[in-house]
């Protein structure tokens, strides 16, 4: 078998989960947990699951060694990388890069400790995106939360994705139609797959409203739902 990585683990609260992976034992095995930054719809399984799987976490420093530090995360299995680096902890054919997203990134201890009172968001570092590279040379680019910036040019310069999961739901990031423009103009992979849409109803916007925006862009729109799986 090969290697399960995760990225932002929110199943067990998320109103999109199907009802099989509301329990977190039914995705088996992970290697990697990749955090993108600490909102409460990012975070929320990531104690729970690393100490389930004993998964290696990876996010920058900031909020990864604050949730060691209060007892969330397990330091010896905790890795703190920041924008800029490369790491090939799961083995030289599979590089992980973080970049840059244009998002804020607050710790959000209400989603580790439900019974917290008082303030609520704790310092959490800034935001990112990861760039996945496997041995076969397909990549994969996760741009987490963001707003559309300029510098995404510069992940299509130096990584080349294939293909993007790119967040379309508006209102916390992107909506379809600035999704549309970075993926055509910035970002230029073969293949999209939207995410953080749906979830609630302020972000209720549509992978069918991404495809209109991207006209006859050559990109294709993979419409995946919660549960499907999808193989390269
Ligand atoms: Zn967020």
């Amino acid at each position: 078998m090969g290697k399960v990585i995760v990225i932002d683990p929110y199943l067990t609260k998320n109103p999109r989960t199907p009802a099989k992976y509301k329990d977190l034992k039914a995705l088996g095995k992970v290697d990697l947990i990749l955090v993108t930054h600490g909102h409460v719809d990012h975070i929320t399984d990531l104690p729970e699951l690393a100490k389930l799987t004993g998964a290696t976490v990876v996010g920058v420093p900031d909020l990864v060694y604050n949730l060691v530090s209060l007892g969330f995360l397990d330091g010896s299995k905790t890795i703190g990388m920041n924008k800029g680096g490369t790491m090939t902890r799961l083995g030289p054919g599979i590089k992980v890069h973080i970049v840059a997203a244009d998002h804020s990134s607050p710790l959000d201890l209400l989603a580790i400790k439900p019974d917290t009172t008082g303030v609520r968001n704790i310092a959490g570092g800034a935001p990112v995106g990861y760039v996945l590279e496997f041995e076969s040379g397909f990549k994969i680019y996760d741009t987490g939360d963001t707003a559309v910036f300029g510098d995404m040019a510069l992940i299509h310069r130096f990584y080349k994705p294939d293909l993007a999961l790119v967040c379309i739901g508006g209102h916390f990031t992107m909506d379809p139609e600035h999704a549309a423009f970075a993926v055509r103009e910035l970002i230029r992979p073969k293949q999209v797959i939207p995410q953080h849409y749906g979830t609630f109803p302020v972000i209720n916007r549509t992978p069918a409203e991404l495809k209109t925006a991207l006209g006859d862009a050559p990109i294709e729109v993979l419409d995946v739902k919660p549960g499907e799986a999808v193989r390269f």
